[in-house]
């Protein structure tokens, strides 16, 4: 049964369309299990009805024709108790409802599973056979396997709106697709996909308007592949037994033959570009031999999906044609995953928003559209990229949502919603110099935060206080290789001059998680658990000394310069930072650039630290809370996984008192408590957290002017007050609900979060 199923979801994961999808399920089942019918009916919400929707089996004319009240027959009753309903004799049950379009008087054996994802029940997927028989356990359980992977392809196909286009043919571009927030702002502009091509499924559908170029691209790569497979084999030779080195010969062998270069030229000249000509080419062959029955032709189907990566591989290092690779106008990079790379290579007046199919509001990439100011919608699930390409899109990055090709009167009000928040970023401006101070004088620092030198215009632009959090590795990221110390003191330099006299606090590198550098790869199991940021440069005393030298000399003379140590788990952690500090700043003055002590701090964002917060701050000059990393480690939910963002709040309980905890303890030791997680950037928590005790709040630059806005808008009473009532609340739905009665009673409701 596993060799059956696994073929299945292939063959559904490759279908060009959810009919198709539908189809083949309905008619694989079938065959598979021996059954006479079966059938899938998709929930249509709006008007409370499952809708026959593809069957292998019953009367193929009833296909989008009939629809079952959802309080109606076994369809209904299945989604109801939403578990497998196993009958012997279907129309005995009370519930069989006779529909006479289906046909289906002479089956009695009927088992129904429903077809749920993230606990929403999507339709019905059912066998029947003309025999009265109870399906066997076997059987139940194969259904429900293939329901549950079913589950997951329709609910992609819900979200873009593909079955609310079936189900309902005349709704067309207003269905979203549902992500979660990244970054706030909306846009709306054209999808641009940066092609790292890294699986054949992933390469997108684009024309060319040269073939004569794309055939001359895709012979090179092919004699590239050729090259490095006969190298490959010529340098193996000696070490690998007769059978391995005879994968080479067969590669060798796929690679020349005429049939698959012949398709995909004939492909090229058709009018498409050579990655999907290629594509075409090698996944249909790959289909063919995965549905062979067979252990050694699924093998060789892997052989041709590695060299097709290969050749991809090739293919992406030799340049395309222009225009299609140049970026649209208003270029929205949608990407499964996206590195900071990706982003460097829009121009930024170009690049009006990011969306991407993995991670979450806390992955780099989001935090990084924040600092650029532009709305990012994350974790949107596995989707067909290549059908975006060129795409009109609106990225509705408050809400998390994306429309792919709006109705016009969709665009329309997104138009007007654009306006509004232009107009409330305008009236916002108004505020740049006045200070984050409450109606009765209490005033608290605003800081920004920031990644890339290129953020220095923005964090100056938005009317904070200096920078709150600087985030050294970014500029570690879009580099080739480690930077040296003098590069790094440069970068470090300008943006202390920038901001001089006002602080700019440094984090030192925090790599690891789903920061990645492409030169230092770090292989683990779970990376959020493992090697990063200080456990990596603590390991790493050459990295971290010449980094604390870069910061230490591009200090000199302006003295705005604050260290922060990230990821800190013990004390030992930070009493060994503090010695390589003292190391860096000794051997400096050996050289003959005699450095100032700098302010130093710890990030608590890790639970240990969090209740060892009075030690590590007794050690230092404040600390600041990284409310992002707390989230993940306190309420173990990744920030980076869709699938449980909805788990993911800084507003949980448990949050509210931790921070409790650590500004209290901070306080104690006569420490001052910063919070440079995204906390700081939503405005009802960064009055919450004020009217706790914080310090100081390091928001993104995009947020500055809101928070500020929500600041000024409440007395410190109130805060207090709100922190007071919070503080006592049971869940994150109660903390958000005061909050938002709050910020409504205040008048700020244009900022309050849905509630859903
Ligand atoms: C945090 O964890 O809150 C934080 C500010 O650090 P980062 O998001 O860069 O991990
Ligand atoms: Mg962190």
């Amino acid at each position: 049964m596993l060799g059956t199923l696994r073929r299945i979801v292939q063959e559904v994961s490759t279908a060009p369309d959810l009919p198709s999808a539908l189809a083949i399920t309905v008619n694989r089942i079938r065959d598979a299990m021996g059954v006479a019918a079966c059938t899938v009916y998709l929930a249509d919400e709006d008007n409370r009805e499952y809708v026959l929707m593809a069957t292998a089996g019953l009367n193929p004319q009833a296909v989008g024709r009939v629809r079952l009240n959802a309080r109606q027959g076994l369809i209904g009753l299945v989604a109801e108790r939403r578990e497998p309903l196993n009958l012997e004799d279907a129309p005995l049950h009370p519930r069989f409802y006779p529909v006479c379009e289906v046909c289906e008087d002479d089956y009695h054996a009927f088992l129904g599973v429903p077809l749920i994802q993230y606990r929403r029940v999507l339709g019905v997927l059912t066998v029947q056979h003309p025999t009265i028989r109870q399906f066997e356990s076997n059987e139940v359980d194969f259904l429900v396997t293939i329901a549950a992977q079913l589950a997951s392809t329709l609910n992609h196909a819900i979200l873009s709106g593909t079955t609310q286009e079936l189900l309902n043919p005349l709704v067309v571009g207003t269905r979203a697709l549902q992500g979660v927030p990244g970054a706030p702002g909306v846009v709306i502009g054209t999808v641009a996909i940066p092609h790292l091509l890294a699986e054949l499924e992933d390469v997108p559908d684009r024309p060319t308007t040269e073939p004569a170029a794309e055939e001359a691209r895709f012979r090179t790569a092919v004699a590239q592949v050729e090259q490095e497979l006969r190298a490959a084999s010529d340098r193996l030779a000696p070490l690998l037994p007769p059978t391995e080195q005879a994968l080479f010969t067969v590669y060798r062998m796929i690679l020349s033959s005429d049939s698959l270069i012949g398709e995909t030229l004939a492909g090229i000249r058709a009018g498409c570009w050579a990655p999907a000509a290629w594509r075409d080419a090698v996944m249909s062959r790959i289909r063919l031999l995965e549905q062979a029955e067979d252990p050694y032709l699924s093998t060789r189907a892997e052989d041709l999906r590695d060299l097709g990566r290969r050749v991809l591989n090739h293919l992406r290092a030799v340049p395309t044609t222009p225009p299609s690779d140049s970026p649209p106008r208003r270029c929205v990079l949608v990407a499964e995953e996206m590195s900071v790379a990706h982003l460097a290579a829009v121009p930024p007046e170009q690049l009006a928003a990011i969306v991407c199919l993995r991670g979450s509001a806390l992955s780099h990439v989001a935090l990084l559209a924040r600092a650029m100011g532009i709305p990012a919608v994350m974790g949107l699930g596995d989707r067909p990229l290549g059908r975006f390409e060129g795409c009109e899109i609106i990225v509705d990055g408050y809400h998390g949502r994306v429309y792919v090709n709006p109705d016009p009167a969709l665009r329309a009000e997104y138009r007007q919603l654009i306006a509004a928040d232009a107009e409330l970023s305008a009236e916002l401006e108004a505020l740049r110099e006045q200070p984050a101070e409450t109606r009765d004088g209490y005033r608290i620092p605003l800081y920004a935060k920031a990644g890339l030198l290129t953020d220095i215009a923005a964090a100056r632009a938005c009317g904070a206080e200096g920078i709150g959090l600087y985030r050294t590795e970014f500029a570690f990221m879009v580099r080739e290789s480690f930077p040296g110390e003098e590069e790094q003191c440069q970068i470090y330099r300008r943006m202390l001059e920038a901001f001089a006299p006002e602080p700019v606090v440094m984090r030192t590198l925090d790599i690891g998680g789903d920061k990645t550098l492409p030169y230092f790869t770090i292989e683990e199991n779970n990376p959020f658990l493992g090697w990063r940021g200080m456990r990596f440069t603590l390991d790493h005393p050459d990295i971290f000394l010449t980094q604390l030298r870069a910061m230490l000399r591009a200090n000199a003379g302006l003295g705005n310069l604050r260290i922060l140590f990230p990821m800190i788990t013990t004390v030992e952690e930070v009493d060994e930072a503090l010695r390589l500090l003292k190391h860096a700043y000794l051997e400096l003055e050996e050289d003959g650039w005699p450095a100032a002590r700098p302010q130093v701090g710890v990030m608590i964002e890790i639970p240990s630290a969090a209740w060892q917060a009075g030690q590590l701050a007794s050690r230092v000059d404040f600390l600041s809370v990284g409310t992002n990393d707390l989230t993940q480690y306190l309420l173990a939910v990744d920030r980076d996984n869709a699938r449980v963002a909805r788990l993911y709040d800084h507003l949980h309980p448990a949050m509210l008192k931790t921070i409790a905890h650590i500004i209290e303890s901070g306080h104690l030791t006569g420490r001052p408590v910063n919070l440079c997680g995204e906390m700081a950037a939503d405005p009802g928590a960064a009055v919450l957290m004020l009217g706790m005790g914080i310090d100081s709040l390091s928001a993104s630059t995009v947020s500055v002017p809101r928070v500020k806005w929500a600041v000024r808008s409440f007395t410190y009473a109130e805060a207090r007050e709100l922190a007071r009532q919070a503080l006592e609340l049971d869940t994150v739905w109660q903390v958000r609900r005061l909050i938002n009665e709050t910020l409504r009673r205040v008048g700020l409701g244009e900022i309050v979060h849905d509630l859903d």
